[in-house]
């Protein structure tokens, strides 16, 4: 198995990076996750354009001409790998190795890498929903930026998985704002409804996909703060990303409970969201 190894394909397990990558010290490094269906990465173009969006945010120096040859590369690495069901490419870009200290000059040179994962599609979750833990949202207030920086997602992560819950969606203080490796969406009244893509959460690529696909349907749609109590009275909930596309959300636990069923709007969205990744699938 390869991995690519700054611009180089590599066999894995010579693949070993420095000890002083700012990734390790700092969390000082930016990321992408992007699908592969039967071997065809989805909506790669939207993926590479938020990792350089992120890399500008954080002053990481990355230009678009690079980003062009990793568009390439993240294709071959794929074929080479013979990545040819479902699967995904993890990518990652660091601001590079230097002798620790807070202060980054600008000349260090990034560091970036990607490797692929095979990964099949979790059609159960997505039939029969999953309970959600709701908790206070500790992260900075950056967190429009993918950076390798997740401990307030990690933490919350954790949270969930010990009270039996797949995803955590957090909020500050009353304001919804998203889950923690996903975003979130709710249905009230015939209404999809959203938090905008401000600086509290990130811009997910499926929650921006999503959005195209109900005003593609007609469908009428809010981007706009919510609070839990309104969450809580949701006809329809569901988060989205990457790695999981809409999975429903059926029950609610933490500082408020209660079960919500799945929805027609939802699984609306999810035909065709399916429908729309098929057509990735014949290339
Ligand atoms: N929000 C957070 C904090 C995430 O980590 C992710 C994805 O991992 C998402 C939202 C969903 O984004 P996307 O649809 O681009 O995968």
């Amino acid at each position: 198995e390869k991995v690519l190894f700054n611009g180089k394909m590599m066999d894995r397990e010579k693949a070993s990076f420095s000890f002083d990558d700012r990734s390790m010290y700092f969390g000082d490094g930016v990321y992408e996750v992007i699908r592969v269906y039967s071997g065809h990465p989805y909506q790669l173009e939207m993926h590479l354009q938020r990792l350089q969006r992120s890399a500008d945010e954080l002053d990481i120096p990355y230009s678009i001409k690079e980003q062009q040859s990793l568009k390439e590369r993240v294709i071959e690495l794929i074929d080479t790998n013979g990545l040819t069901h479902d699967g995904y490419v993890y990518v990652q870009l660091s601001r590079g190795a230097a002798a620790r200290d807070h202060l980054y000059e600008r000349h260090i040179e990034p560091f970036i890498f990607a490797f692929t994962k095979e990964m099949e599609i979790p059609l159960d979750q997505q039939e029969q929903g999953i309970a959600v833990y709701l908790t206070e949202d500790i992260r900075w207030l950056r967190c429009d930026i993918k950076t390798v920086n997740l401990l307030g997602n990690v933490l919350a992560k954790r949270q969930a998985a010990d009270h039996d819950c797949s995803e955590a969606i957090q909020h500050r203080g009353d304001t919804v704002t998203e889950g923690s490796s996903s975003n979130l969406f709710i249905v009230k009244d015939g209404q999809l409804m959203t938090p905008p893509a401000d600086n509290l959460i990130l811009n997910g690529i499926t929650r921006q996909v999503v959005l195209d696909l109900a005003e593609r349907q007609g469908l009428p749609v809010s981007i706009t703060p919510f609070t839990t109590a309104e969450l809580l009275e949701a006809d329809e909930a569901f988060i989205t990303s990457t790695i999981n596309e809409i999975t429903p959300i059926k029950e609610w636990r933490g500082t408020k409970h209660g079960r919500i069923k799945i929805g027609s709007v939802t699984k609306q969205l999810q035909t065709k969201l399916r429908a729309d990744i098929e057509r990735t699938r014949t290339g």
